[in-house]
């Protein structure tokens, strides 16, 4: 089965920009913090919020302090004004496309027009143009509540920014033959639009069609019914939970299956909804496919898929290097990567409840034997690099230290003034760090083993070279979860810099690991196995690019092929000694 995922999925422009704002409020804003009603529909976020001490405002006291969010639909301007006079601090984030409407309305109503507002009435983004209308403001939903209105000298027509696009251009031709006079302004958000036509699109191009996000939400539900009315079988989940409850006939039937979500549902709600459908697929296929399926999700879920990984890099690292014998340090890499994961999910999988929910469960339920398993590979590891010598006993001694210290307050609450307390609250920190540490593990610990080494440009360009695919690896994934990250205040690379620079970052750093490693060749500083492994860089610019495009989606494929990437390195490397 074949998932295609709409490319206008999840949050949109104004959505993301007013989590953001909220996100940041305790940061910069005078506590405590709310906001004016719920900020988005998904009960996941709210809950995340409320946990943070921002809840939703429901009625607007007499009295306040702190600060208030507008949430992104927008209120009336007189709701404003109250939310300021009752002591608030009010922080507007609209979204600034409401803000065109409202300014339209507020114009025209001004120069006596009346105003027809098409959408729905209680819905707070048209209250909330209802109040820049004053009372010159009509609500339609209907032809019918149009016919309704009495005819006008002078009247605007606008939408709901997130109205049906083919119901206002029944509008638009209702105004042209019934009242030419009045101005049709173009409101619908082309967000909102471009996700129709493309929900339409695709229950054209697939034989089923699933619609994540509230039942609440007015956009969610549009897309649902339009899905609908292609005569695919559609449905609307809120959450991967609701797969349970479904008709499966019709999704195991299908051959390709799309996706579409609403402007309010969460990146991580839609990723548990791809992996959900994945599993559930393939526990209604053949014992095979079931088997599979099982054996590579508990892989990835115990770090081993990520761990054989890391012995790959190790020994295409030793094969350029020319340092031998291999196995000590492939195992020593495999075990030190196995272990820094394990412990770092057990101790920080806060964001894991969001952005890989599975694994969360996975380390909550099972943290005993997890930190005997971490704790006998990190041994494992010491203990074998004491047998190659001191001084990588020790650089992985303290490699181990640094790891298990990541989460760890190293500067005590009680002393004021330090803005960083754990190594983790460095901004980027995760990444750089994680780099580094499989760089020394995967290229620096083999020559270090070696007692007579003589380091040169030779190990320089084989550890920045795994370095920056380790970076590569761990920023990329960083992207896939920066909703979730960004929840829970993590500062990853991929926050700090936004998705698309940091996809152009990584789109750059593979064009020069690509072309790095030949070049060396060519000038003698690398063996011939430097051009045979441009492969990997090249395999992982492709994952990029595919997932740019649509064409690869978050879940357990990709996160396989990620990983393969770097043990394509040790299978090139072993084919390259084989046949010499
Ligand atoms: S759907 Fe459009 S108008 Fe509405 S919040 Fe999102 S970007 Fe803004």
């Amino acid at each position: 089965m074949r998932i295609v995922i709409a490319k206008m999925s999840g949050f949109c422009m104004g959505v993301r920009r007013a989590v953001e704002m909220v996100l940041d409020a305790p940061a910069k804003q005078t506590e405590p913090i709310c906001t004016y009603g719920p900020l988005i529909h998904n009960p996941q976020v709210l809950e995340l919020l409320a946990s943070k001490g921002i809840r939703a405002l429901e009625t607007i006291p007499e009295c306040a302090a702190g600060t208030v969010l507008i949430r992104a639909h927008g209120v009336p301007p007189e709701t404003k004004k109250r939310l300021k006079r009752a002591g608030f601090h009010v922080i507007d984030a609209t979204c600034p496309r409401v803000i065109r409407v409202q300014s339209i309305i507020r114009k025209h109503a001004r120069l006596g027009s009346a105003v027809i507002i098409v959408g729905e009435k209680d819905h707070p983004e048209v209250i909330g143009l209802l109040g820049y209308a004053g009372s010159r403001g009509h609500v339609v939903a209907s032809i019918e509540e149009l016919d309704a209105l009495p005819a006008f000298d002078r009247a605007i027509l606008v939408a709901q920014t997130t109205q049906n696009t083919a119901f206002y251009e029944k509008v638009r031709d209702w105004a042209g033959r019934r009242h030419p006079h009045y101005t049709v302004f173009e409101t619908i958000c082309d967000s909102t639009e471009k996700r129709q036509q493309e929900v339409q699109q695709l229950a054209a191009a697939v034989d089923a069609v699933i619609v994540v996000g509230g039942r609440e939400s007015g956009n969610t539900r549009r897309l649902y019914e339009i899905a609908r009315q292609s005569g695919k079988p559609a449905y609307l989940l809120e959450s991967a939970a609701d797969l349970e409850g479904i008709d499966l006939g019709p999704i195991l039937a299908a051959r390709s299956i799309g996706i579409s979500a609403g402007a309010s549902t969460p990146n991580w709600v839609i990723r548990k909804v791809i992996v959900g459908l994945e599993a559930m697929v393939f526990r209604h296929r053949s014992p095979l496919h079931k088997a599979v399926h099982a054996i590579m999700h508990t892989a990835l879920l115990t770090n081993l898929v990520v761990a054989v990984a890391a012995g790959g890099l190790c020994y295409a690292a030793a094969q350029l290097q020319a340092v031998g014998p291999r196995l000590p340090f492939v195992l020593m890499s495999f075990l030190y990567v196995q272990s820094m994961h394990i412990l770092n999910h057990l101790t920080g999988s806060r964001a894991d409840r969001y952005n890989d929910p599975d694994r969360a469960r996975f380390y909550e339920r099972r943290r005993l034997p997890l930190t005997a398993a971490a704790l006998v590979c990190g041994a494992a590891g010491l203990l074998i690099a004491f047998s190659q010598g001191l001084l990588p006993f020790m650089v992985l001694l303290v490699m181990s230290l640094m790891g298990l210290s990541y989460n760890l307050y190293l500067i005590p609450k009680s002393l004021a003034g330090f803005m960083f307390r754990r190594i983790r609250d460095i901004p980027g920190s995760k990444t750089v760090l994680i780099a580094l540490a499989w760089a020394v593990a995967t290229a620096a610990l083999p020559p270090l083993s070696q007692p007579s080494a003589d380091y040169g440009w030779t190990h320089a360009v084989v550890f920045l070279w795994t370095a920056g695919l380790v970076f590569v690896r761990t920023a990329f994934f960083d992207i896939l979860d920066m909703q979730g990250d960004r929840l829970v205040g993590k500062e990853t690379i991929a926050i700090l810099l936004g998705e698309k620079k940091s996809l152009q970052l990584l789109k750059g750093l593979l064009v020069a690991l690509i072309a790095g490693l030949p070049l060396a060749a060519a000038l003698g500083i690398v063996p011939g196995l430097g051009v045979l492994l441009a492969a990997c860089p090249a395999c992982m610019l492709a994952i990029v690019l595919a997932y740019e495009r649509g064409a690869i989606l978050p879940g357990l494929r990709l996160e396989v092929w990620v990983e393969s990437h770097l043990l394509l390195g040790g299978i090139l490397a072993l084919a390259w000694a084989w046949l010499r």
